[in-house]
């Protein structure tokens, strides 16, 4: 496969392999950010990118965010994510995830492949024909199954620890949260947000979704794609694709806390400073998305216990909280001191 010169990211990547195979039809890149704490382990995302240039600036950025991701979660593991060109819907094949397989296993478990955003357990126990290097596979089938519950789960208590903070209220009732995106991640968040008795709004660009989510949630309000960005709310919530926050949206976005799942929310990391400058308190995707990477990881070996995964859901709060004082004592956008505290987690790593 042929990319035009792109320039990688400040060369910050360990290795990025380009797989491809014309027999089954795939395209797709492996990007490895960072191995220095661990085996690089994030997930492969299946989407119709219009361009290969989309599809390598996604998995270069999402691959950062991995390395980040698992530093402050306290994990033993590096940065590393995949995608592969292609539309979910139509052209996901065996054949084409076998041979996905077999450039995973090249890597010799530099790279652990798990699930994102068009890719489903289902799928992963195909790429784990040609691989060990996997985790998430179908429970039926002695894997781990789906992250998303533990995703959402670290997002809720990031939620709730945003609210305490900023608005220095211990219960959600009453508060406004708009939730954009009601996949695996957003429709799990749903649940445990509606059980706080929140007024929920919510927008997904397939309609089967939300009509689903309204004969289960009759309160929920549906809005429109532009109303995501201008409904006053206290918590905004991205549970979808990425760059969702960018120098448009930040003009018009009526909240005062920005907390979802959905990785990369800010199309650039200078965004964060402009949230900061509306008084909005943005807590850094790959702080509080961290649950499904804490749950995946914890059955590498050793297998984690339950009570272990819940105590490291439970210090996304306490990281949350860590970083919004720091932030605020040294006057400095939660994006950026995310990223300094993250990174600083693996320069560290590179001394002792
Ligand atoms: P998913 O594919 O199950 O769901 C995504 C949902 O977003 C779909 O319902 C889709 O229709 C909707 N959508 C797509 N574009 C949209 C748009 N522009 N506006 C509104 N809705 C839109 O994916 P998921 O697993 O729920 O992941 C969601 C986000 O969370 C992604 O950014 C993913 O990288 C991130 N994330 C997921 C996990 C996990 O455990 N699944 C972990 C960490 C981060």
């Amino acid at each position: 496969m042929v990319f035009k010169a792109l320039s990688l990211r400040d060369q910050a990547h360990e290795q990025v392999v380009f797989c491809s195979n014309s027999e089954t039809g795939l395209k797709g890149v492996i990007a490895i950010h960072s191995t220095a704490l661990g085996p690089a382990l994030g997930g492969c995302r299946m989407r119709p990118y219009q361009t290969e240039e989309q599809a390598l600036e996604d998995v270069l950025r999402l691959s950062e965010a991995m390395s980040y991701k698992a530093a402050l979660a306290g994990l033993q593991l590096g940065g590393g994510k995949s995608v592969i060109i292609a539309d979910p819907e139509k052209d996901k094949k065996p054949e084409l995830l076998w041979s996905f397989g077999l450039h995973i296993e090249s890597l010799k478990g530099r790279y652990i492949v798990a699930k994102d955003m068009g890719i489903n357990t289902e799928d992963l126990q195909y790429i784990g024909d040609q691989t060990s290097y996997v985790v998430g596979r179908p429970v039926k089938r002695g894997g781990v199954g789906d992250p998303s519950r533990s995703t959402a789960k670290g997002v809720y208590y990031g939620i709730k620890t945003a609210v305490q903070w900023k608005l220095k209220r211990d219960s959600l009732k009453g508060l406004r949260v708009i939730l954009q995106g009601l996949g695996a991640v957003g429709s799990n968040l749903l649940e445990l947000l509606n059980q706080e008795e929140m007024e929920i709004f919510v927008h997904d660009i397939k309609s089967s979704v939300l009509e689903k989510a309204k004969t289960q949630f009759p309160k929920i309000k549906i809005i429109s794609k532009e109303e995501v960005f201008t409904t006053e709310c206290d918590v905004f919530s991205p549970c979808s694709v990425g760059a969702v926050i960018n120098e448009e949206s930040v003009k018009t976005l009526k909240c005062s806390i920005v907390a979802g799942g959905a990785n990369n929310q800010l199309s650039h990391p200078s965004i964060g400073k402009k949230l900061l400058d509306k008084r909005i308190l943005y807590i850094p995707d790959f702080i509080i998305n961290s649950g499904g990477l804490i749950y995946v990881s914890s059955y590498l070996s050793p297998k984690k216990s339950n009570e272990w995964i819940e105590n490291k859901l439970k210090g996304i709060s306490q990281t949350i909280r860590k970083l919004c004082d720091l932030s605020q004592a040294e006057n400095v956008d939660t994006a950026e001191m995310a990223l300094m505290l993250a990174k600083d987690k693996i320069k560290r790593s590179y001394i002792s």
